[in-house]
């Protein structure tokens, strides 16, 4: 026993282990789980049973049931039985399930923290002050938005039976996050925990019972990866919410591609932590420790390379090695661990070999010196230096507590180096100067930015990434927007009679005949690219016919390279994010103008082209007139929000653009669809690569002159002509294209769908006709959601 002069000496710490005795009595009460489906403990239906160990210490800690198709089959049909009368109660009526939830769980905080730290090696440190309180805080919020549901959110309905899939890292936040906003939106779910840590989740089915939530609300299915994969395929299935690898969400992508399942992905990170010179260093130091060495650094949006401006990184890997000296790597349920166990041998495996391939590239590795436990799985926090920004180490998510480290002169270079990455989840900003660190917010291409903090969540606020790091938001009033659909969606509209269209491609100046009632010039309608007439790369053009069958002119036959140039113009009209959103209503405004005064032109052009109704004409070119002016007036209104976070942060949502928009427009209302489109999407600060109804094309490219005379910055709206799907295609396949929009009630949203899990677009694809005419159904919020990305950003304030 050490004596109190040696322990003032060393101030070293005596082991402070947490309780389990509670937990150990739990499992041994319970030495196989099986599922729980409508309401009910259900034993496998063949799958069998594998187990589940604590990392930190190998021992085996219960059996679990591995869920086969007929276990999802029951989990889902019990979930699709319960949704009726679980959308038939009240909000209030469901906020009281959740909040009985709530209370339940912040009863058992202990014993779930506890749980957690078994089955995952977190450190209890953690899983007490952070994964639980956060799940309580999850369901009590959004009690309160299934109060507020009908109010807040008029005109959308849930989306249906959701199939939740959540990993390892926090297992039970992650359930939460799912579970609470999905419930309080009045949908029903089918989650399925990861292979590594499913035990909380099965202490929560218990505690679903207690609180008596009808039968097959929830329904918890655990398996492994194919368990989730059977859950992805279910047709039965309205929504996946997947949380995990970029990889898995990208075979979830192309897996419900086409099957007009609603998505949200939740992906990898390698996020940047940024220190500018005129940063506190003690303060970014603490930052980078909760960054990357919590929770053992498998954390989706971990700080895990740090850039730091040249002139203080001497003196900030000094202190950060030091500091590392100091973290206490061990035991996870003793109170003073620090960092604890990894999930399983897989992750340690994967840890050590990356490592270890940076190292054969030449990266220097700074390790913690003291001795890791003998038994378990740990990986010491390890600091990495002599990197560039292309190497393994700076580019892969390591998903361990390896921090990176690269240094940057300017600012300019520091926001270059942090968006070079296929990721977009998270960024930390350290700097004293409240100009630069929010400087630095707005360019960061990420969806959740923290100045001067690192790792804050709350369920006030949204959480989710930009580019291949997913789409959705968690949290907040926009994650519960994920959870619904517009009412209009459902709605039925009259199918479009789609008229074939011969894309045989013609000399350009082969215009038939018949419609040449005099000698006239070539009228092939060109494509519009970065502002000017662009020949079709082919050089071939097709003919259009007129609603009686007659040719009624020609366009240009788009290519891949007519796309690539468009989407390079639309690129290079970046400058059009900036402008202020007054400056950007004046042009849609312009624009309105500009259409009103060729009214009559269009109209001709509509009924020559549609059905020869000169009436239904002039009144889409009036609805279209009065559609731009409804966007002009949103350009500067679509505000974000403050979030009330808990702690002291002003939480800023922005509504960002995300770049550049393809669409593929449809084939009803050809004016005033294309418009209804375009608008929204340009008043939000996008660019547009545009395919118009390939039937009606020339109204399209009628508007290019309007374009061109009402200030519209070159690049800002690109027309390609030509075959949609094919077009759709190449857009869809193309890195530098952020989002897609497909209208068309043809098969081309499903290979849309299934071509985007290249760089993960979101893609709004839209199978049903919409009466574009209709302001209840083309136009709105949706649109403007739609054409946005929520940035949150926090902002602490307070010494
Ligand atoms: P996965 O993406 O494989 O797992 C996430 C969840 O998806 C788990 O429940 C998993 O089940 C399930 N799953 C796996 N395959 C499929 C499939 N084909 N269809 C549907 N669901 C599936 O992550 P891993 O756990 O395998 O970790 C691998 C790597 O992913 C890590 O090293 C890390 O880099 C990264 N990762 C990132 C996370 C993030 O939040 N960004 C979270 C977890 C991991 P099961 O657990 O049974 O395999």
């Amino acid at each position: 026993m050490p004596a109190v002069k040696d322990i003032l000496r060393t101030m070293d710490y005596g082991p402070a282990p947490e309780a389990n005795a509670e937990i150990l009595a739990w499992l041994a009460a319970r030495p196989r789980f099986g599922h729980f489906i409508d309401g009910e403990h259900a034993d496998p239906a063949e799958g069998g049973h594998f187990e589940v160990r604590n990392p930190a210490t190998g021992a085996l800690l219960a059996e679990v049931a591995q869920g086969s198709a007929a276990d999802i089959d029951a989990a889902v049909a019990a979930a699709k039985a319960a949704l009726a009368p679980w959308q038939a109660l009240s909000g209030h009526a469901r906020a009281r399930y959740l909040y009985a939830l709530a209370r339940l769980l912040q009863k058992r905080e202990r014993f779930f923290a506890v749980l957690e730290t078994m089955d995952n090696g977190k450190p209890i440190r953690e899983s007490r002050d952070i994964d639980i309180p956060l799940v309580v805080r999850h369901f009590y919020h959004h009690a309160g938005w299934a109060e507020l549901i009908e109010s807040e959110f008029p005109q959308h309905r849930p989306v249906g039976v959701c199939g939740q899939i959540v990993p390892w890292n926090f297992p039970l936040l992650m359930l939460a996050w799912k579970v609470a906003p999905a419930l309080a939106a009045g949908n029903t779910v089918v989650l399925k925990p990861a292979e590594f840590t499913p035990l909380s989740a099965l202490a929560f089915a218990e505690l679903c019972r207690e609180a008596g939530l009808p039968q097959g609300v929830v329904n918890i299915v655990t398996g492994d990866g194919r368990t989730g994969a059977l859950l992805v395929e279910h047709p039965d299935v309205d929504k996946i919410a997947f949380t995990g690898s970029t990889e898995v969400g990208r075979l979830i992508r192309k897996a419900t591609a086409g099957t007009g399942k609603k998505l949200g992905l939740e992906l990898g990170g390698k996020s940047p932590f940024i220190v500018f010179d005129d940063a506190d260093l003690d303060a970014a130091v603490e930052g980078v420790v909760d960054s990357i060495w919590f929770n053992q650094g498998q954390v989706c949006c971990a700080g895990s390379r740090l850039l730091v401006q040249e002139a203080v990184a001497d003196r900030l890997i000094g202190k950060l090695k030091a500091r590392m000296e100091t973290l206490r790597v061990g035991d996870p349920l003793d109170k003073s661990t620090d960092v604890g166990a990894i999930v399983d041998t897989v992750q340690l495996e994967r840890i050590r070999s990356l490592v270890e391939a940076g190292r054969a590239e030449g990266a220097v590795c700074h390790q913690l010196g003291a001795p890791l436990p003998k038994e378990g799985l740990y990986f010491p926090p390890t600091l990495v230096t002599g990197v560039g920004p292309a190497s393994t180490l700076a580019q892969e998510e390591i998903f361990g507590p390896v921090l990176v480290a690269m240094t940057f002169r300017t600012q300019a270079e520091a926001i270059e180096l942090a968006n070079n990455s296929r990721y977009g989840l998270a960024a930390s900003v350290w700097s004293e100067n409240i100009n630069v660190a929010l400087d630095a917010a707005a360019r960061l291409k990420a969806g959740v930015v923290w100045i001067n903090a690192a790792n804050l969540f709350d369920a006030a606020a949204g959480f989710g990434g930009y580019r291949e790091s997913g789409f959705g938001r968690e949290g907040g009033r926009e994650g519960l927007a994920d959870y619904l659909v517009p009412a209009a969606d459902v709605t039925e509209a009259k199918p479009v009679r789609l008229r074939s269209v011969d894309f045989s491609a013609a000399p350009a100046a082969a215009l038939p005949e018949a419609v040449a009632t005099a000698p006239r010039f070539d009228r092939t309608a060109k494509l519009y690219i970065g502002g000017k007439q662009a020949r079709p790369d082919s050089g071939y053009s097709y003919t259009v016919t007129d609603h009686r069958g007659a040719a009624a002119g020609q366009v240009g036959l788009g290519n891949r390279k007519d796309i690539r140039n468009a989407v390079e113009a639309a690129n290079k009209a970046s400058a059009w994010a900036g402008v202020t959103a007054h400056n950007r209503a004046q042009v849609l405004y312009y624009l309105a103008e500009n259409l009103e005064a060729r009214a009559n032109d269009f109209r001709d052009r509509i009924a020559t082209l549609v059905d020869g109704d000169a009436k239904a004409a002039a009144a889409e070119v009036e609805a279209a007139v009065a559609r731009i002016a409804h966007y002009a007036a949103w350009a500067d209104k679509y505000d974000g929000l403050v979030h009330a976070t808990r702690s002291r942060n002003v939480t800023l949502a922005m509504n960002e653009p995300f770049g550049t928009i393809a669409i593929a427009c449809p084939d009803e209302a050809p004016l005033v669809a294309f418009v209804s489109l375009v608008a929204p999407a340009i008043a939000m600060g996008n660019r547009v690569v545009v395919v118009p109804s390939p039937v009606f094309p020339l109204v399209a490219t009628d508007f290019y002159q309007l374009l061109d005379t009402s200030d519209v910055p070159g690049g800002v709206v690109n027309i390609v002509t030509g075959e949609r799907s094919v077009l759709a295609k190449t857009l869809a396949e193309h890195d530098d294209v952020a989002a897609f929009w497909y209208f068309g009630v043809d098969d081309g949203a499903s290979a849309v769908e299934a071509a985007s899990a290249g760089n993960l677009k979101p893609v709004w694809a839209h199978a049903r006709p919409v009466r574009w005419t209709s302001p209840a159904e083309g136009q709105g919020r949706e649109f403007l959601r739609r054409a946005t990305q929520v940035k949150n950003i926090w902002v602490p304030y307070g010494e």
